[in-house]
């Protein structure tokens, strides 16, 4: 049997992931209006499932927001999303849309909208060729730079994409894996799905403005803790990177990823470093013992969503 590209809740359905829709005047789509979270789940396990749904809630409330369903409603959903696509590793989205305005105008007042809930699950993904987790990612420094904070708040997660996208397209002009953008003040912010970070003289440290603040990168800082290492934010430059002992990424879509080359320069001696080896092998060691996670099945017996009961 091939296997699924995925299911999606939409509309109180689940359906296929290919054929979930969007209203073409929801302004999720016209003002990319919408936040969202993603989760991992590994062998039938979601990771900190909790912590994306309390990023999830502030992305909602700072866009003033309200998803038609509770929090036990969406893990439900979530989890059904991923049992229905009999998938044991997938990532999973939960987004929430400003929904059509009243009176099914195409330019109106966001007051008027009826916020909707959407879900879906796809296979588990790597933000850079799976390979690189053993060999090393190639980051390029983009000439793009990430959207200043002041203007779209990075801490919440929004698909106001289209600085990453075009830092995309340069990194892969140049034959990179990915871009790294930086801030309008020249300062390293993030890529399009990942934080960054360098270990330098031992400390392990990653920026801390301008940017998503991950739960993968929270993580990190819990197993650095654990691993006996120093870590911390700081304003960091680009030839901070360069310059850097190693370097690694963090990402629901890999975990712990070592970059071992900067636009045209190699980190270190070009080959993963020793701290973001054991961070990433830690990483992956105690997600396999149980570490933050929550049961997919124990998801599924939660009660049936208002949604679905026909609301
Ligand atoms: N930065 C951006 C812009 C992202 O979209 C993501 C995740 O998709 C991340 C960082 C990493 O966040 P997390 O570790 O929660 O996956």
């Amino acid at each position: 049997m091939a296997e699924s590209n995925g299911i999606a809740y939409s509309g109180g359905h689940f359906v296929p992931v290919e054929d979930a829709t969007i209203p073409i005047l929801d302004p999720a789509f016209t003002k990319s209006d919408v936040v969202f979270d993603a989760v991992s789940v590994w062998d039938g396990n979601f990771f900190r499932l909790d912590d994306h749904l309390r990023r999830f809630r502030d992305s909602c409330s700072y866009v003033r927001m309200k998803p038609p369903l509770g929090e036990d409603e969406i893990k439900h959903v979530l989890a059904q999303c991923v049992e229905k696509a009999e998938f044991s590793r997938s990532i999973v989205y939960m987004l929430c849309t400003r929904g059509r305005y009243g009176g099914g105008v195409a330019f109106g007042d966001p007051r008027t909208c009826r916020n909707e809930f959407l879900a879906y699950s796809v296979p588990y993904y790597w933000v850079v060729p799976k390979d690189r987790i053993q060999t090393g990612a190639h980051l390029w420094v983009a000439e793009t730079r990430r959207a200043p904070d002041v203007a779209i708040n990075q801490r919440v997660k929004n698909f106001n994409r289209m600085d990453l996208t075009c830092a995309q397209f340069e990194a892969l002009d140049a034959g990179a894996d990915q871009p790294v953008l930086l801030s309008t003040g020249g300062y390293l912010t993030e890529g399009p799905g990942f934080n960054v970070w360098i270990v330098k003289d031992g400390r392990v440290l990653t920026p801390g403005e301008n940017l998503l603040e991950g739960i993968t990168r929270l993580t990190v800082f819990e197993l650095c803790q654990m691993a006996g290492l120093e870590a911390a934010t700081a304003d960091l430059k680009p030839q901070d990177l360069a310059a850097a002992d190693e370097a690694f990424l963090s990402s629901s879509g890999g975990g712990i990823i070592p970059i071992t080359k900067v636009s045209n320069a190699l980190i270190g001696d070009g080959k993963p470093g020793d701290i973001s080896r054991r961070l990433r092998d830690l990483y992956w060691e105690k997600r396999a013992q149980g570490w933050h996670a929550t049961a997919l099945a124990d998801l599924l017996v939660e009660p049936v969503p208002r949604a679905v009961a026909g609301r």
